[in-house]
């Protein structure tokens, strides 16, 4: 699919309202967003523009991976979101050192440039669809702002995947101070994905305040269609494992495991190579019990599948208390978690603290109490995981620092 890395403007940047910027294809086989944001956009043409608040974006993400439509060219380009490392204003894709570090460049200057104009908050959706089967749902960073926005979506709503992989757009722009979520619209050649899609950016437009629910066309059969694709499928997910696969690996998922498939520890759910012997396969089965989540059923790719465990809306609830009162800081004194410098040694406030939880004391527990206090993991091994607390996470910022 060969396409132009804007693909619609809806409203006026100098409007006050918020800014919705739309990504689309950021993986070049996952063409369904980019369908499903020029069907959307057709409604608003000319006039019927103007019930539109603020100003909406479409961007494409990764053209030459679209053109071809492989997942990615050399690198994939939603792992290299890493917000300490970002090009500077001055960059230049004939500088940069791989097709997506080049695509990265192109579309952050828009990015940058919507966020510079905005005259309200930002909100960012990263479209996406499955390599598996399954039915549509919201990957977010676990704010409570993030939260918030996602809460009108009538699918499941996914904490957790975001950190665990590292570099992704949302979470980069959520750590900027946007609101961002990633939805994850079924697989990627079924139609049915660009439905889902369709209803998903009607339904982000009306929880971001770009459109009025009364004015944006299909707005009720678009919650409809969401929510009767989830039925039977729990509401709130955390992820609390990834199979994380090695460059020389040979992983291959076993079939039957869509989506939210509910799996036992020790399941066998996958074969690999033998890290010790490649000419040798042995099984990879489930490290713990949950649901299954973004199995890998294609080539390209570095995840195998995350498992996630379901979660209590009250347990939401009462986390997200939590955080308002500051009781959140008590986690720190759970057994076998430790105050580590931050980055550069620094000790810092609040938000630079880093914690150490070391799993052969604290075990899981202490993770999972973590994750809803607002923490994010930003490094993990076999014995620990290091955690930091989220910024923007009660409050927008001034100004999204991109
Ligand atoms: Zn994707």
């Amino acid at each position: 699919m060969d396409v132009e890395r804007v693909l619609g403007r809806l409203g006026d940047a100098a409007r006050p309202g918020p800014t919705v910027l739309f990504i689309a294809g950021m993986h070049g086989n996952e063409p369904a967003g980019l369908l499903a944001l020029e069907r959307v956009f057709k409604d608003f043409d000319g006039e019927r523009g103007s019930v539109v608040n603020g100003n909406v974006l479409a961007l494409a993400g990764n053209l030459p991976a679209l053109s071809r439509a492989v997942r990615f060219v050399d690198r994939d380009l939603n792992r290299l979101w890493v917000r300490a490392r970002l090009p500077g204003e001055d960059a230049r894709p004939e500088d940069a050192p791989s097709v997506e570090h080049a695509e990265r460049i192109e579309l952050l200057r828009e990015l940058r440039k919507a966020v510079r104009d905005a005259q309200g908050p930002v909100f960012c959706i990263d479209l996406h669809t499955t390599s598996g089967d399954g039915p549509p749902f919201v990957v977010f960073s676990d704010t409570l702002r993030n939260r918030r926005f996602v809460a009108k979506w009538p699918c499941p709503l996914i904490l957790g995947i975001e950190e665990r992989i590292g570099g992704s757009l949302s979470e980069c722009m959520s750590l900027s101070g946007a609101v961002a979520a990633a939805f994850e619209g079924g697989r990627h050649d079924d139609p049915a994905s660009v439905d889902w899609h369709e209803a998903a950016i009607r339904i982000a437009m009306v929880s971001a305040g770009s459109v009025r629910a009364q004015d944006m066309p299909g707005y009720d059969e678009a919650r409809r269609m969401l929510r009767d694709a989830s039925r039977g499928i729990p509401r709130i997910l955390d992820v609390i494992y990834r199979h994380g696969l090695r460059q020389d690996h040979d992983f291959e998922m076993s079939p039957g495991f869509p989506n939210f498939t509910p799996v036992m520890r020790g399941r066998r759910l996958a074969t690999d190579a033998d890290p010790d012997d490649p000419e040798l396969r042995v099984a990879v089965t489930a490290q713990r019990t949950g649901r299954i989540l973004l199995p890998l059923y294609q080539g390209q790719g570095d995840d195998g599948y995350f498992i996630a465990r379901v979660i209590s809306r009250l347990w939401l609830f009462i986390s997200g208390l939590m955080r308002r009162c500051w009781i959140d800081r008590l986690v720190t004194y759970l057994p076998g978690v430790r105050r580590v410098p931050g980055p550069g040694g620094k000790r810092g406030g609040w938000l630079e603290r880093r914690y150490e939880i070391d799993r052969r004391v604290a075990r899981w527990l202490a993770e999972d109490v973590f994750h809803l206090a607002g923490f994010r993991v930003v490094h993990e091994t076999d014995e620990m995981v290091r955690v930091a607390r989220r910024p923007h996470d009660l409050r927008a910022p001034e100004k999204v620092d991109l």
